[in-house]
């Protein structure tokens, strides 16, 4: 069955077809009904491991949501359990908090919590295909992607297939690789894409990296993180 790698709240009690809902709810949110009047939008798609959220990830959806003409915004949080860059990261429910609190406030942004429950590996074609199965058809999906997660994408798992799942736009990031023709084109040949589009933004020099290190040295975050998200971090303790 489509649902079948979905944990969440699908108990041993539920039917097929509850399970179906509250996974379908987990994923999306208050988008749960996203599409459902049958007229053709466009969903954003955000993926990212927000540890923590900061306001580079909030201006790529702002600029793409203009310039691609989203109705919305989806921010994937990524799972458990896997290894960045082999450090251990923050537990997802933190990361979950984090970004459901920096999105709380923007009708058009939501949190999406499918990859957190999803047992095991989780990857970025897994989901777009699960969100194929819980949208409708006149739903076109966009993922939304920095130039170093976009110089990337050929490693993905299943990426000569993520162009048939999604349209893929990329913005360009301080110290990545620059988004040319030449590499828009390499990275779309490398995901079976026709094309990946460019969202164009003023360049933001923030990463959770940086961030992680200076609350670790105890400096203060706020001027790159939603208000809620640095009483988050302090309020628990992250990153010390
Ligand atoms: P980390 O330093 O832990 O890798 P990060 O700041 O890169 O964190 P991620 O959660 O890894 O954030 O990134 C999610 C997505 O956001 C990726 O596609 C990444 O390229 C993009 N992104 C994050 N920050 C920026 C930025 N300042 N400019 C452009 N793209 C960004
Ligand atoms: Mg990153």
């Amino acid at each position: 069955m489509a649902f079948g790698a979905v944990s969440a709240g699908v108990g041993d009690g539920a039917s097929p077809a509850e399970g179906c809902d509250v996974a379908r709810r987990a994923a999306l949110g208050r988008f749960e009904n996203f599409g459902r009047d049958g007229h053709p939008c466009r969903l954003g798609i955000m993926g990212g491991t927000f540890d923590p959220i900061h306001n580079g990830h909030l201006a790529i959806a702002r600029h793409a949501m203009a310039q691609l003409r989203l109705a919305g915004v989806l921010f994937v949080v990524a799972g458990d359990p896997w290894m960045k860059h082999g450090r251990a990261i923050t537990a997802a429910e933190d990361r979950f908090a984090m970004v459901r609190a920096a999105v709380a406030g923007e009708a058009r942004f939501e949190a999406s919590r499918m990859e957190i429950d999803r047992l095991g590996e989780t990857y970025t074609a897994d989901t777009l295909r699960a969100l194929h199965d819980f949208l409708p058809n006149s739903v076109e999906l966009y993922f939304l992607v920095g130039a170093d997660a976009l110089a990337q994408l050929p490693a993905w798992h299943d990426a000569p297939r993520l162009g048939s799942l999604a349209r893929f736009a990329a913005v360009s990031r301080e110290g990545a690789p620059p988004l040319g023709s030449e590499a828009l084109a390499k990275a779309a040949g490398a995901i079976g894409a026709s094309e990946i589009e460019l969202v164009s933004m003023p360049g933001m020099d923030v990463s959770s990296t940086d961030l992680r290190e200076k609350a670790r040295r105890g400096l203060s975050v706020r001027d790159q993180v939603p208000a809620d998200v640095a009483d988050y971090i302090e309020m628990h303790g992250l990153y010390r």
